[in-house]
């Protein structure tokens, strides 16, 4: 089974909004190898995510649509003001290990996990580099939401071949719509 139907019944959430934050901006651009910069790419994939949701009828927030500094605990509270919805951290990777490739999706809650597992799946079967899987992680914004949230890390800016792959706005459509596929893969419909 694959899409929708590997996720089970259980397993699915209900919200009708998904807060979406594109990481780092302003004066934090996050990592840059390869001449890639991430705020930029994080807030690219961010805006497909945007346009993709909203195709499928799902309302989104945004904690920053423009190259502006966010203090991690103003994402968690624009997040925490939203009704019914779960929360998107999209970012890139960087390691001096430049061997290291692939995304990550990271989780706090239970729920949150549920919501990794679909992406990181959704992931895996769309997007050329996959990923290397969920993980546990305490990151201030997923500590501090209190929906569903996930931290998205599209790929390694610090591997050539993936360097090249996210330089590409054909990659970063697959990669947004891979989280929208998880997403709604992930929801509940009523
Ligand atoms: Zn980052």
């Amino acid at each position: 089974m694959g899409g929708a139907a590997a996720v089970v019944a259980e397993e699915r959430l209900r919200f009708s909004t998904v807060v979406i934050d594109a990481g780092h901006g302003g004066k934090d651009g996050g990592s840059v190898w390869n001449g890639l910069v991430e705020k930029k790419l994080c807030l690219d994939v961010a805006k497909r995510v945007e346009m993709a949701l909203k195709s499928n009828g799902l309302k989104t927030v945004m904690t920053r649509r423009t190259d502006t500094f966010v203090e991690l605990e103003r994402r968690a509270r624009i997040a925490n003001r939203v009704p019914s919805s779960v929360f998107v951290s999209i970012h890139f990777n960087g390691s001096r290990k430049t061997i290291i490739s692939g995304g990550e999706v990271y989780h706090r809650s239970p729920r949150g996990k549920w919501l990794a597992t679909a992406i990181s799946r959704s992931i895996k079967s769309r997007v050329a580099g996959g990923t290397r899987g969920i993980f546990y992680s305490n990151y201030k914004v997923l500590r501090e939401t209190e929906m569903p949230a996930v931290l998205v890390e599209c790929g390694y800016l610090s591997n050539k071949r993936e360097a090249l792959r996210c330089a590409d706005p054909a990659h970063r459509q697959k990669l947004a719509d891979a989280i929208v596929g998880g997403l709604l893969a992930a929801r509940r419909k009523e």
